[in-house]
């Protein structure tokens, strides 16, 4: 009788990866998770290879994780030593765009930046953007539920997927690969799999919604005094550019100063220095009439006060500057080490005193702790830094935020999930009744613990 890996290899058209042929990108992802080295790395290149590892793996009571690009930053897809690794890094490509429906379907390990490329190539946009475009994979997206930069304009991963298949923990396929906007038969399944990261199902496949391509961009940076000034532009921005505002990334003076500081190549266009700073972008039908529009508003802004100056790009270069500082967040590793990273959400009207309480407690019990802080406020999105330089501070820190997240009613999850890294802070944000339905979905579509086992949710005794 072959062992497991034998069967396990004949399952497979590509070789399985075992002992030194299991390289170094499969053994963890961009966080600083603890993470080992699995038993095995499959990389199944159908559906139908998936399916059939799961069902093997479930006969044999094999635990497995799920990996796509690796670029997420809670340690999710980081294995465990007895763990086997299923990359879909060979379930990549196009397989259809749909014009007339305005819809692309994908297999689970296409890159990001393929299907931007590939949208684009035919007039349209697949909106989801984020910095680790080029290395993260749709499959890894959806599983996260990612975010990025768009979310005020076309909402999160979830509103861009009209159709999934994904595979379950007893290699059940599942297609539910929907191409229309309103589908109210029964339930609608695929969202078990979307935000879930990898707990319940593998996605295989999927069919993403696109958006005819904008015919004018106009970008800014603009610089603000106070944050309740921040609030009252995003208000205005929002109501001039009626449904148009593309972008609204505010950087605190900490990050911003940090980055055009520090970072060779990465300056600031402004002489003075500001408290607050916020990318601004318009995306729309005419180049001429929206920059007009654009500018005006702009100028109203600084007429009202509420923003004290304003730099508007003139052509792409200027705008990949302004860019460059908000993306510089990619650069701080080489500055500093030992980092509690952050990505938060509190409702915008609690976000001020949120982080003065934050403040004030680090303040108070590590009071060599530094932020640096910028986000996505239209989306309640905040991501902060904290370090003191001491490795050994970083648990104090996840505790003294994510407590306070919980007292202010926000979430330890933003957009990049929950992992390894936040499992023991989840309840600040879900209560006794919520986390009991996902143990009750959890063992209903995998009663035996195999997919992403103890990632997300506490593993039940
Ligand atoms: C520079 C940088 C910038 C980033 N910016 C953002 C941002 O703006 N917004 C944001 O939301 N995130 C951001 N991230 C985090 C990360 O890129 C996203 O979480 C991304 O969606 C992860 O995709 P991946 O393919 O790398 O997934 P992985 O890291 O491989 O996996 C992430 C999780 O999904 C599971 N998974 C992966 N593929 C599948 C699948 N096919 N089926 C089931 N489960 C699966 C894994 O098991 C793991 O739990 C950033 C990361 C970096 C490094």
């Amino acid at each position: 009788m072959p062992n497991f890996i034998e069967q396990l290899s004949r399952c497979l058209a590509s070789p399985l990866l075992t002992g030194a042929d299991i390289s170094e990108r499969y053994q963890h992802d961009w966080s600083s998770e603890t993470a080992g080295v699995p038993i095995a790395v499959a990389r199944p290149g159908t559906v139908e290879e998936v399916s059939a590892i799961m069902k093997l793996c479930s006969e044999h009571g094999q635990k497995v994780v799920v990996q796509g690009g690796l670029t997420g930053l809670c340690g999710g897809g980081n294995p465990r030593a007895q763990e086997l690794a299923i990359s879909l890094e060979r379930l990549s490509g196009i397989e259809e765009i749909d014009t007339a429906s305005m819809t692309m379907t994908v297999k689970a390990g296409t890159p990001l930046q393929v299907i931007q490329e590939a949208a684009a190539a035919q007039g349209f946009v697949f909106p989801l953007d984020l910095g680790a475009r080029g290395t993260c994979n749709i499959g890894g997206n959806i599983s996260t539920n990612a975010g990025g930069n768009q979310v005020l304009r076309f909402g999160m991963t979830r509103n861009l997927v009209l159709g999934l298949e994904a595979v379950l923990a007893d290699g059940t396929v599942i297609s539910s690969m929907n191409k229309m906007l309103k589908n109210n038969a029964a339930y609608d399944l695929k969202q078990l799999f979307i935000g879930t990261e990898g707990t319940l199902g593998i996605v295989t496949r999927a069919v993403l919604r696109l958006y005819p391509k904008a015919l004018s961009r106009c970008s800014a940076l603009i610089a603000v005094s106070e944050f309740p000034k921040v609030i009252e532009l995003l208000h205005k921005l929002t109501r001039d550019f009626a449904g148009t505002l593309s972008a609204f990334e505010v950087m605190w003076h900490s990050y911003y100063h940090f980055i055009t500081d520090n970072v060779k190549g990465i300056t600031s266009p402004f002489g003075e220095r500001h408290p607050l700073y916020v990318l601004v972008e318009l995306e729309g039908g005419e180049q001429e009439r929206d920059q007009l529009l654009f500018e005006n508003s702009l100028g109203d802004a600084i007429e009202q006060g509420m923003a004290t100056d304003a730099v508007v790009a003139t052509s792409q270069r200027e705008r990949e500057g302004f860019w460059k500082i908000r993306d510089g967040v990619a650069e701080i590793g080489q500055f500093i080490r030992d980092v509690a990273n952050f990505d938060v959400s509190v409702p915008i009207s609690a976000m001020q005193a949120f982080l003065a309480a934050i403040e004030s407690e680090l303040k108070s019990n590590l009071p060599a702790a530094k932020m640096l802080v910028f986000g996505h406020i239209a989306d309640s999105n905040l991501h902060f830094l904290c370090y003191t330089g001491r490795r050994e501070d970083i648990k104090a820190m996840y505790s003294i935020v994510y407590r306070t997240v919980g007292q202010f009613h926000g979430s330890v999850s933003a957009e990049h999930g929950i992992g390894v890294q936040k499992l023991n802070y989840l309840h600040y944000s879900r209560s006794p009744a919520e986390l009991a339905l996902m143990q009750t979905l959890k063992q209903a579509l995998d009663p035996k613990g195999l997919l992403n086992s103890g990632r997300v949710l506490l593993q039940q005794a």
